[in-house]
């Protein structure tokens, strides 16, 4: 069994991968911003049933500033790099993203390459595969990059596109001194193990509390943050991963009509709010008028991006769970943590 640093670890993927990690026997650490968030952190682990004691430590690092990273990494044989700012808003400016995103992954890896890691795994996104193209009639895959010069690109999607580029460059000139694998999930559901929970879980909690009129028509790519976090582990260790990039997605896209269905027929009585009604596109134009939010997703509207796991399921033997499944066991957690509106 080996030792393995965690970026990331009061994260929701960084808190559900340091959960199966420990399971497997691995010896974890985790880097926080700030240390005094160490029992957060135990205690969402302890939500998800593990209660490590001395077989998790924790680091101080920010991805903004070189300290603690040397530190961290030391005496680690695996490195999984999942930190990366995810916020719901819009930064004033890009840079917000891209800076950490780019600087932070460049710094983890600078430590890694001195302290002799391994391998390390680092978590990008579909956003680094998908976008600022027009809507293709296959599936994208683990060859495509979303083309910076695109149209209607927001920070996060640069902010990973760019990170992952900076990834594989840096790697390429370590003369094969450090390995890297990297993970491409599209939205990510599942158990929410505390109320501080990702960005990609409000699309649920937004539903379920009736915050929204109706579903625009949009379509989104879903997939368990186990299945994620298991995608890691197997990444991390399977040779054949060495220099590949792997699409997390569990099936097809689906609409956010259907999304509002499944959670309709499921979660009874706590889904009384969930509207199922698709809005026409018109009507979203409206909203956005007085909404910059609503305006965000203006060119996303009636776009279905759809990617395949047929890599990951090839070379990794990775099964995973379906889209009803993640999108209830979702919606369960956010009523068991009591996240939503009573
Ligand atoms: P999350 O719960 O918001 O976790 C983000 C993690 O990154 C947190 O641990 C956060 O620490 C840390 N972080 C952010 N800025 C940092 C900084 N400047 N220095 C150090 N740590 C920092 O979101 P998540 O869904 O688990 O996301 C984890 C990773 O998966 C990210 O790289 C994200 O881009 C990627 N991803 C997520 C999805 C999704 O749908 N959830 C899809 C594709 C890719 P704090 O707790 O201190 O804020």
């Amino acid at each position: 069994m080996s030792t393995v640093l965690v970026t990331g670890g009061s994260g929701f993927i960084g808190s559900h991968t340091i959960l199966q990690l420990l399971a497997q026997g691995h010896t974890v650490r985790t880097t926080v911003r700030s240390l005094s968030r160490e029992s957060e952190v135990r205690a969402m682990l302890a939500q998800g049933g593990a209660e490590p004691g001395e077989r998790l430590t924790f680091y101080a690092a920010d991805l903004e500033s070189d300290a603690g990273w040397a530190r961290a990494v030391e005496g680690s044989d695996h490195v999984l790099h999942i930190a990366s700012p995810f916020p719901a808003g819009v930064p004033k400016d890009d840079d917000e993203l891209i800076v950490p995103a780019r600087e932070g992954a460049l710094r983890v890896l600078r430590a890694s390459t001195e302290a002799g890691v391994k391998r390390v795994v680092m978590t990008s996104s579909y956003a680094a595969i998908g976008y600022g193209h027009k809507p293709q009639a296959r599936p994208f895959d683990e060859t495509d990059w979303t083309d910076l010069k695109g149209p209607g690109l927001t920070a996060y999607v640069k902010s990973k596109t760019i990170a992952e580029r900076a990834a594989w460059d840096y790697v390429a000139g370590q003369n094969g001194k450090l390995e890297l694998a990297v993970v491409n999930p599209v939205g990510v559901f599942g158990p929410a193990l505390a109320a501080d929970t990702s960005t990609s879980i409000l699309l649920v909690q937004r539903l379920m509390d009736g915050a929204l009129p109706g579903c625009p028509k949009l379509y989104f790519g879903c997939v368990d943050v186990r299945d994620v976090a298991d995608l890691h582990l197997r990444a991390m260790t399977d040779p054949a991963a060495k220099g590949e990039r792997f699409l997390a997605v569990a099936e097809d896209f689906i609409s956010m009509k259907r999304i509002a269905e499944i959670l309709k027929a499921r979660m009874g009585d706590a889904a009384k709010r969930v509207p199922t009604r698709e809005l026409p596109n018109w009507l979203v134009w409206l909203a956005s008028l007085r909404d910059p939010a609503v305006k965000l997703i203006l060119p996303e509207l009636g776009k279905n991006r759809n990617a395949t796991n047929e890599k990951a399921r090839r070379m990794l033997g990775w099964e995973p769970r379906s889209n009803e499944e993640s999108l209830v066991a979702t919606a369960e957690s956010l009523v068991r943590l009591g996240l939503l509106k009573p």
